[in-house]
C-alpha cells in the first residue's frame, strides 16, 4: 500500500484515473481497516490508513494557530461604541 502521494509541479495531489476495486480480494485480505467486504465504517474502504497523514494535518493547523497567538501580539479585538 503506498503511504506517499503523488504531486504534481503545482504540489497538487494526482488522483488515479481509476481508483482501485474496494472489493478485490487481495486488497481486502491485504487491508487491516474493513471487513470481509471491502466495507470499513458503512462505505467501501480504499485500503488505505489516512491516519498518519491526518495527524500531520492537524498538527500542521495546531502549529500554526499557535504561531498566530505569540506573546508579542498586543492586537486588542476592536471594539465599537455606541
Ligand atoms: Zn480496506
Amino acid at each position: 500500500m503506498p503511504d506517499e502521494m503523488r504531486l504534481d509541479e503545482n504540489s497538487r495531489v494526482i488522483l488515479d484515473p481509476q481508483p482501485p476495486d474496494h472489493r478485490h480480494p487481495q486488497a481486502i485480505q491485504a487491508c487491516p481497516l474493513c471487513d470481509t467486504e471491502g466495507i470499513r465504517g458503512g462505505f467501501p474502504c480504499h485500503h488505505t490508513d489516512h491516519a498518519a497523514a491526518a495527524k500531520r494535518g492537524k498538527a500542521a493547523c495546531i502549529a500554526q494557530l499557535k504561531a498566530k497567538r505569540t506573546p508579542t501580539d498586543t492586537t486588542q479585538p476592536e471594539t465599537h461604541p455606541q
